[in-house]
């Protein structure tokens, strides 16, 4: 079966920039999922900010194996409810690809627990994405380095948590360098944070951008049954511990009782 991606998109600049609009007159989500279809292993839909429920319902999660994110300007529109929903699904082996201005998303954020704050200019400037681990399946296919003509610079520090590998440093004409795509994981959720993708540049069509964004999805899909109890405390009783045990000492609670310690 083909991984089920979902492409959420803020979808703000998309319709109200002339600029944006021309490069995706069918938004970015549209873009980023094309380019996740050019993959017969990948079946890609979109969602968006003004749909119901940000198009996130709990039957779509749940039948989502791996969901990419780009936001910027309304980071704060997004409702704490889906947040934690999509949390929760991560939690249970969710993928989740964070795109650039996603940085500051309020998902990414819980997610790593650290501002993720970063340097940042507008300038067209060009940037050279270099591989530095290239037997890492995010890699698969991409030469050494790879340029993206005019981007917007994202410059360290990045202040998230020690990633689980580094795959992509950046560097920019202006000087500064990035660590521009860092995996994670979360509970049984893969998650990988990938910063270009500016959306008054066309690199969204760039041929390794969308390379990147295949792999990333082929990478973060967890075939594993969701773990549905990822969140739930549950109680061992005394009398049914793997091997015997006798009761000690005082207990807060009666045996085998349930709930929240
Ligand atoms: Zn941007």
């Amino acid at each position: 079966m083909a991984i089920r991606a979902v492409v959420w998109g803020e979808n703000i600049h998309d319709r109200e920039n002339a600029v944006v609009q021309g490069i995706y007159p069918r938004g970015m989500h549209g873009a980023i999922a094309d380019a996740l279809n050019d993959d017969p292993d990948i079946e890609a839909t979109t969602a968006t900010l003004e749909q119901t429920e940000h198009g996130l319902t709990a039957d779509r999660l749940a039948s989502t194996d791996v969901l990419t994110w780009w936001g910027h300007r309304a980071h704060g529109q997004v409702r704490d409810e889906i947040v934690d929903r999509v949390a929760e699904r991560v939690w249970q082996g969710m993928g989740l690809i964070v795109l650039h201005s996603g940085h500051f998303s309020k998902i990414f954020r819980k997610l790593m627990g650290t501002p993720c704050a970063l340097k940042w200019r507008e300038a067209g400037e060009k940037e050279r994405v270099w591989v530095i681990n290239p037997g890492h399946p995010i890699a698969r296919g991409l030469d050494a380095s790879f340029v993206v003509p005019q981007t917007e610079m994202y410059g360290e520090p990045f202040v998230v948590p020690e990633p689980m590998e580094t795959v992509f440093i950046s560097w920019y004409d202006g000087g500064e360098v990035f660590r521009s795509g860092l995996t994670f994981q979360r509970g049984a959720g893969r998650i990988f944070y990938f910063s270009p993708g500016h959306e008054v540049y066309p690199i969204y069509h760039d041929k390794n951008v969308r390379q990147v964004l295949r792999n990333a999805v082929k990478w973060a899909a967890n075939p594993a049954p969701a773990w549905s109890t990822v969140s739930q405390a549950q109680n061992v009783p005394t009398e049914k511990a793997p091997e015997p045990l006798v009761q000690r000492g005082p207990s807060l609670h009666a045996s085998g009782e349930a709930g929240f310690r």
